[in-house]
């Protein structure tokens, strides 16, 4: 029996060997840490294969279980909330300082934690985020190799196709995410070097109008204008590890992005799409900035979840990236909402609220937190991606000397 829901081990298991090449890209003697959800164990074992194949040192496994993370959130002392023990931010810490490489799979039910105090979750959150800093400060940095891929799971699949039985829904929700990362019969390795050339190409157009701002506007009520800091750099598709190896961060990946002024955003952002964020989905929801700040929101559903994720700390009510994605992507073009932002983020416009990368700014890497803050880099333990991207939506960069050039029309490249 297969335990892919129909579809052939030999494709799953070439997209397990595409996390670890074009992903990861697994160099020789490397460790490479799999973050997995305990359920997707066959999948994780594929994904070891290909990468003990590549010629990894070791692989280690973190498991995880959003069933257990929920009797967490909602059982555990308070206490135990707060504090992250020393051995478990270590256990992150320790194997990013050797370069270790990682891969997250991904896959769970978008409303696993319905319900659950959203003030309770944040506390763990933030005890994590100061225990494992250094893993954390390397990953945004890409100093160490790392890749997000998704695996269907059924809360998740009878979400996304609630007309389909589970074994329907499961086997579309395979073929789906196999097509998004170019696994479709073709050399998916070679698909991904065109592709990343393409996005490339886009980085170093707008990298050459170096715009002040951009303004976005559309038919639901976005009017909004974002600085972009100084020395800002697109990015998009593969990056560079501090090792020297090239890796593609997010599969699938179909936006280019950069850095934002946080001290800069004024007027108000119309959410195009649900946010599924911590474990809960926030519908209908508005933005309103003033001098880089949210000074007001709304929401149709999830207010409470958009409240803490804004009350977090001082930059959660801030922007840390910005990302362009036409509406005509091949993600978009599968009319499918899929309540996971690694694949929804890809199908529109968006933005991060939270803090930004490093890498998105010249010589980033290289500052300090207060040289960050200073050029206009955005600092906070979250980073949550919400869709803004309409088929209407115009985008036009304002360059400093005040001329105004229309890059994106009706949804898509104006050029
Ligand atoms: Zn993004
Ligand atoms: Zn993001």
């Amino acid at each position: 029996m297969s335990g892919f829901y129909g579809v052939e081990e030999s494709r799953i298991r070439e997209y397990a060997r595409l996390l670890a090449r074009t992903g990861v890209n697994v160099q020789p003697g490397q460790e490479i840490v799999i973050n997995c959800p305990a359920e997707h164990f066959l999948f994780a074992r594929l994904v070891a294969e290909e990468v003990y194949a590549a010629g990894a040192r070791e692989v280690i496994l973190r498991w995880n279980d959003s069933g257990i993370s929920r009797l967490t959130y909602l059982h555990a002392a308070e206490e135990a909330l707060a504090s992250v023990p020393e051995w478990r931010g270590e256990s992150y810490n320790y194997y990013a300082r050797r370069g270790a490489g990682q891969i997250s799979i991904v896959g769970s039910d978008p409303e696993a934690y319905k319900g659950v105090d959203p003030e309770r979750m944040q506390l763990l959150e933030k005890a994590m985020d100061q225990a494992a800093a250094e893993h954390y400060r390397r990953i945004m940095a890409s100093e160490n190799p790392w890749t997000i891929g998704a695996v269907p799971q059924r809360k998740w699949a009878a979400k996304v196709f609630p007309g389909l039985s589970e074994e329907a829904a499961m086997t579309r929700l395979w073929e789906m995410i196999l097509k998004a990362v170019r696994i479709d019969g073709g050399d998916a390795v070679q698909a991904w070097e065109n592709h990343n050339r393409f996005l490339k190409e886009k980085c170093r157009m707008l990298d050459a109008y170096g715009f002040a701002k951009l303004h976005y506007k559309n038919g639901i009520g976005t009017d909004f204008t974002v600085g972009l800091v100084k020395g800002h750099i697109w990015e998009g598709g593969s990056e560079t590890a501090g090792t020297g190896a090239v890796f593609e961060a997010n599969m699938p990946t179909e936006e280019i992005f950069t850095m934002p002024d946080c001290r800069m955003a004024e007027g108000t952002l119309v959410s195009a799409m649900p946010l599924c964020c911590r474990g809960n989905l926030i519908c209908d929801f508005s933005l309103t900035f003033h001098e880089g700040r949210v000074v007001d929101y709304s929401a149709g559903e999830g207010l409470e979840t958009l409240r803490a994720v804004l009350e977090t700390d001082e930059g959660s009510r801030r922007l840390g990236e910005v990302a362009i994605v036409p509406y005509d992507s091949p993600i978009s073009q599968m009319k499918t909402l899929f309540y996971n932002t690694l694949f929804d983020e890809n199908a529109s416009c968006h933005f991060a609220l939270g803090r930004c990368y490093p890498t998105t700014i010249a010589g980033g890497a290289g500052m300090s937190k207060e040289e960050l803050s200073a050029a206009g880099g955005n600092h906070s333990s979250n980073h949550v991606d919400f869709m803004v991207g309409t088929a209407d939506l115009c985008i036009t960069g304002i360059r400093e000397n005040g001329e105004e050039i229309r890059i994106f029309e009706n949804g898509n490249w104006a050029e």
